[in-house]
């Protein structure tokens, strides 16, 4: 049975890939930040699938807590990299240490679980590494200057190691969603004026669902996906080129 890491899977869209994985036959690690309710609801809820979980903690913002977890990953043979911070601020008031943490846990703490992975997955000839991205590579929201920034990093970072990797059998690939029905945007959106601009920038006109980010990853990860490297895929209703 394949191993699939997913961090930042105790709620939202990390929890609806670590939930079709482990449909797909994955076992799963799931991981958040803290061992949280959800985090416990999550590893629930897979186990009544009849899916096999483990949980993994760590606050990806601290690189030591992402280096404590190398352990956890070093025998995963798919590792998503999903979990992220998100701040909205002015970009003249950006601080030090807001700008460093949100580096920390959407690209550095990426680097080091990736390097943590990789060895397994070369001495198997087979893995999977995706990072998730944001629409936001292509059309950056003004107050999340770093957020955006931190996301097309990763993605210049996967295509590095798309080719770095691809004679081991390892595909590399990036899935960056649009705006997606999760709790970091319940509060933005709960503004109704606000809500239907964001709806009129789609062109599909809806919102996504979590699991609308989950399908394009179980392809990536199965052996359909063995010829897809050094994409990035978005899963954005269309938002990306308009
Ligand atoms: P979410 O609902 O806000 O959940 C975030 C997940 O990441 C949780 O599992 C959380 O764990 C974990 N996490 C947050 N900060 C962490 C930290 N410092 N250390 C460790 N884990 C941390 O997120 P989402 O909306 O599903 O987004 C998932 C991914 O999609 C993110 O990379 C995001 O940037 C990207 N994305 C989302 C949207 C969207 O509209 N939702 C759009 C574009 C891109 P805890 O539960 O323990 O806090």
């Amino acid at each position: 049975m394949k191993t699939a890491f997913i961090t930042g899977s105790s709620r939202g869209i990390g929890r609806a890939i670590a939930l079709r994985l482990a449909k797909d036959g994955f076992r799963v690690v799931l991981h958040g930040a803290t061992e949280s309710d959800k985090l416990l609801e999550t590893k629930k809820a897979v186990e009544q699938i009849g899916g096999e979980a483990e949980i993994a903690v760590g606050d990806l913002c601290d690189l030591n807590a992402a280096k404590a977890l190398s352990a956890k990953v070093a025998d995963a043979d798919v590792l998503i990299l999903n979990a992220s911070l998100q701040y909205r601020t002015p970009w003249q008031d950006i601080s030090t240490d807001a700008a460093y943490e949100q580096l920390n846990c959407n690209f550095i703490s990426s680097l080091l679980l990736i390097q943590a992975a990789v060895p397994h997955m070369k001495e198997s000839g087979w893995g999977r590494i995706i990072t998730i991205g944001s629409v936001q590579e292509a059309k950056p929201h003004p107050d999340m200057l770093v957020y955006s920034a931190s996301k097309a990093a990763q993605t210049n970072m996967m295509q590095s190691l798309s080719l770095q990797l691809a004679k081991d059998g390892i595909t590399v690939n990036n899935v960056a969603p649009g705006v997606i029905n999760t709790d970091r945007n319940l509060d933005a959106l709960s503004d109704p004026v606000y809500a239907e601009k964001v709806k009129n920038s789609i062109p599909v006109g809806f919102y996504g669902e979590p699991e609308d980010c989950a399908g394009i990853v179980s392809l990536l990860c199965s052996e359909e996906g063995r010829y897809i490297t050094g994409q990035s895929i978005y899963v954005d209703g269309g938002k990306s080129v308009q």
